[in-house]
């Protein structure tokens, strides 16, 4: 029973990761490897200076001549609009922007994003996703009862970044993914976003209709491209990240506004966040945000263990946004009740790009194959 709910003595990650481990003296993992990293990148912060510095000049050297020396993924939220400003105003680049439009935007996004291209001059290419298609697709995850429901949108973001990289003859794609705000999240919480083969069984058994223009990418695929030199590159990893700080930034240079939660700017995701997770697997993700803030030393335990005693969605937002996703699904709210109810199943119970052997080791963090996939995976 106290096992059961067993909580880190220094952050608030618990057992709702069943993977979590804990040291003698109470702490867990999550934050014991965050702070160790966060420390080292620290130590080697002037060589991460010179690291960037070199790459920034070698993504200008081979973009001479060419239209765009860059592509960014663009979804309106906080690290995506800083990147895209670090990467016109501070570094000298001319990026060329890609967003995804998977029907789920919510209108403050669609706003943030005109905003960011129109203060920084820059292109945007909006890759439109078939909603009937993709509609599908998610109601197939619904079906299936795997945990990460949001594979089909974060796969279809890669895809159509490899494909603008590739169409546009840029050479470097860079990611915004933020190991400052994204480090502590279980592996068991999520799924590789990049598993081809996964995702078209999931929908070959649950979903109805084909997948005819939804936008898809494999491991192999990925290397043929980075053999023809491709290259990805994460750069918030190499610069500080004070959250509200970079809030400020944005909004003062990018007229950007706030939505008041971490990946909000998807009503989706707020659903699937709010709603889904919590519910169904047990699993709030504002105790992996909250830990983090709390090893960067901007929020005391105590205040996060409070935060956490309340609902993870405000009671009227939640009534909104559950009638808007059942409409939008074209289902009944009994339909939707009924999947939310069905038994949870595995993604590994369908098929998968990882051999089984590979399987087993997936989940050492310390197995080479698990590193590659997680590098994959960090790409957003
Ligand atoms: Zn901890």
């Amino acid at each position: 029973m106290a096992k059961k709910y067993q909580i880190c003595k220094r952050c608030v990650m618990d057992t709702s990761d069943p993977q979590i481990t804990f040291n003698a003296e109470g702490n867990c993992n999550h934050c014991t490897d965050y702070l160790s990293m966060r420390d080292n990148q620290q130590s080697a912060e002037k060589g991460l200076q010179t690291e960037l510095d070199a790459i920034i000049s070698e993504i200008k050297e081979n973009g001479k001549g060419k239209e765009y020396d860059c592509v960014i993924g663009l979804s309106g939220g906080v690290d995506s609009s800083y990147l895209a400003y670090l990467a016109v105003k501070e570094y000298g680049l001319r990026p060329l922007a890609v967003h995804l439009d998977n029907g789920w935007n919510s209108k403050l996004a669609v706003k943030n994003i005109n905003n960011t291209i129109i203060s920084l001059d820059i292109d945007l290419h909006t890759h439109v996703i078939d909603w009937n298609e993709f509609k599908e697709l998610q109601l197939a995850y619904l079906r299936a009862s795997v945990i990460d429901i949001e594979v089909p949108t974060d796969h279809a973001i890669r895809a159509a970044l490899y494909n603008a990289a590739e169409e546009n003859d840029i050479q470097y794609l860079l990611r915004g993914y933020n190991r400052n705000t994204e480090s502590i999240i279980p592996k068991a919480w999520t799924f590789l976003k990049i598993d081809k083969k996964n995702l078209l069984d999931i929908h070959r058994k649950h979903g109805n209709g084909t997948l005819k223009t939804y936008p898809t990418i494999d491991s192999t695929r990925i290397s043929v491209l980075e053999k023809g030199g491709l290259k990805t590159f994460a750069p918030l990893n190499y610069v500080g990240f004070d959250q509200e700080k970079v809030e400020e930034i944005i909004q003062a240079e990018l007229k950007w506004k706030s939505y008041g939660g971490k990946h909000h700017e998807s009503v989706f995701t707020r659903f699937y966040q709010g709603y889904i997770l919590p519910k169904k697997f047990g699993i709030d993700k504002r105790r992996a945000h909250l830990s983090t803030e709390i090893c960067n030393g901007l929020l005391p335990r105590d205040t996060a263990l409070e935060v956490l005693k309340d609902s993870p969605y405000d009671e009227e937002q939640l009534k909104l946004d559950y009638d808007y996703v059942v409409k939008k699904f074209d289902l009944t709210s009994q339909e939707f009740d009924a999947l939310m109810a069905l038994p949870i199943r595995s993604h590994f119970d369908y098929a998968t790009e990882l051999k089984s052997k590979i399987r087993k080791k997936l989940l050492d963090p310390r197995n080479p194959v698990y590193r590659f996939f997680k590098q994959r995976r960090n790409l957003k």
